[in-house]
Protein backbone atom coordinates (compact mmCIF):
# COMPACT_ATOMS: atom_id res chain seq x y z
CA UNK A 1 0.00 0.00 0.00
CA UNK A 2 1.04 3.46 -1.20
CA UNK A 3 1.61 5.65 2.27
CA UNK A 4 1.29 9.73 1.80
CA UNK A 5 2.74 11.93 4.05
CA UNK A 6 3.05 15.63 4.20
CA UNK A 7 5.56 17.86 6.54
CA UNK A 8 3.12 20.38 7.08
CA UNK A 9 5.44 22.80 8.84
CA UNK A 10 7.51 23.09 5.42
CA UNK A 11 4.28 23.02 3.33
CA UNK A 12 3.67 27.14 2.25
CA UNK A 13 0.00 26.48 3.89
CA UNK A 14 1.49 27.08 7.64
CA UNK A 15 2.89 30.61 6.60
CA UNK A 16 -0.69 31.65 5.16
CA UNK A 17 0.35 31.17 1.53
CA UNK A 18 -2.58 29.67 -0.41
CA UNK A 19 -0.15 27.47 -2.40
CA UNK A 20 -2.25 24.15 -3.80
CA UNK A 21 0.20 23.36 -6.85
CA UNK A 22 0.87 19.64 -5.75
CA UNK A 23 -3.42 19.12 -5.70
CA UNK A 24 -3.22 20.79 -9.14
CA UNK A 25 -0.95 18.45 -10.82
CA UNK A 26 -2.36 15.36 -8.99
CA UNK A 27 -2.38 13.12 -12.06
CA UNK A 28 -5.61 11.48 -10.35
CA UNK A 29 -7.43 13.84 -8.66
CA UNK A 30 -7.43 12.33 -5.36
CA UNK A 31 -5.36 15.44 -3.49
CA UNK A 32 -7.03 17.97 -2.18
CA UNK A 33 -6.96 20.48 0.65
CA UNK A 34 -8.85 20.08 4.16
CA UNK A 35 -8.47 22.21 6.99
CA UNK A 36 -5.65 24.15 5.09
CA UNK A 37 -3.70 21.15 5.19
CA UNK A 38 -2.62 19.15 2.05
CA UNK A 39 -4.48 15.76 2.13
CA UNK A 40 -4.88 12.57 -0.16
CA UNK A 41 -8.06 11.28 0.05
CA UNK A 42 -8.07 7.85 -1.72
CA UNK A 43 -4.41 6.86 -1.20
CA UNK A 44 -4.91 3.34 -2.70
CA UNK A 45 -5.67 5.00 -6.26
CA UNK A 46 -2.12 6.57 -5.93
CA UNK A 47 0.46 5.38 -8.70
CA UNK A 48 2.93 6.57 -7.31
CA UNK A 49 3.80 9.19 -10.09
CA UNK A 50 5.52 11.48 -7.46
CA UNK A 51 4.31 14.55 -9.94
CA UNK A 52 3.23 16.16 -6.39
CA UNK A 53 6.38 15.77 -5.02
CA UNK A 54 8.39 17.57 -7.73
CA UNK A 55 5.92 20.20 -8.21
CA UNK A 56 6.03 21.09 -4.66
CA UNK A 57 6.88 24.72 -4.66
CA UNK A 58 9.40 24.51 -1.69
CA UNK A 59 11.31 21.65 -2.39
CA UNK A 60 10.72 17.42 -3.37
CA UNK A 61 11.05 16.39 0.51
CA UNK A 62 7.78 18.39 1.85
CA UNK A 63 5.88 15.09 0.36
CA UNK A 64 7.01 11.68 1.01
CA UNK A 65 5.70 8.56 -0.66
CA UNK A 66 6.36 5.17 0.10
CA UNK A 67 5.01 1.35 -0.88
CA UNK A 68 5.33 -0.67 2.18
CA UNK A 69 5.02 -4.18 -0.15
CA UNK A 70 7.40 -2.85 -2.46
CA UNK A 71 10.05 -1.04 -0.12
CA UNK A 72 12.54 -0.92 -2.99
CA UNK A 73 10.49 1.42 -5.47
CA UNK A 74 11.47 5.29 -4.61
CA UNK A 75 10.21 8.11 -6.18
CA UNK A 76 12.78 9.44 -9.05
CA UNK A 77 14.51 12.49 -7.86
CA UNK A 78 13.51 15.49 -9.54
CA UNK A 79 16.99 16.11 -10.51
CA UNK A 80 17.31 13.11 -12.33
CA UNK A 81 14.04 13.70 -14.40
CA UNK A 82 14.68 17.29 -14.82
CA UNK A 83 17.97 15.71 -16.61
CA UNK A 84 16.03 13.07 -18.50
CA UNK A 85 13.54 16.32 -19.49
CA UNK A 86 16.07 17.78 -20.96
CA UNK A 87 18.09 15.23 -22.82
CA UNK A 88 14.56 14.04 -24.09
CA UNK A 89 14.04 17.43 -25.14
CA UNK A 90 17.62 17.73 -26.99
CA UNK A 91 16.42 14.78 -29.28
CA UNK A 92 13.53 15.89 -30.26
CA UNK A 93 14.38 19.25 -31.09
S1 LIG B 1 2.13 10.29 -6.64
FE1 LIG B 1 0.90 10.94 -8.41
S2 LIG B 1 -1.12 9.99 -8.13
FE2 LIG B 1 -0.02 9.84 -6.17
S3 LIG B 1 -0.73 11.61 -5.00
FE3 LIG B 1 1.17 12.22 -6.06
S4 LIG B 1 0.51 13.12 -8.06
FE4 LIG B 1 -1.24 12.00 -7.16
S1 LIG C 1 3.11 22.35 -3.45
FE1 LIG C 1 4.32 21.99 -1.55
S2 LIG C 1 4.17 23.94 -0.46
FE2 LIG C 1 2.52 23.92 -1.98
S3 LIG C 1 0.72 23.07 -0.95
FE3 LIG C 1 1.79 21.35 -1.92
S4 LIG C 1 3.14 20.53 -0.30
FE4 LIG C 1 2.54 22.60 0.32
Amino acid sequence: MIHFEVDHERCLRSQGINCRMCVDFCVMRIMGIKENRVTVSKPEECIFCTTCQGNCYVDENVIKLWDDENPSLTPVPVTVKKLAFGMLRESIS
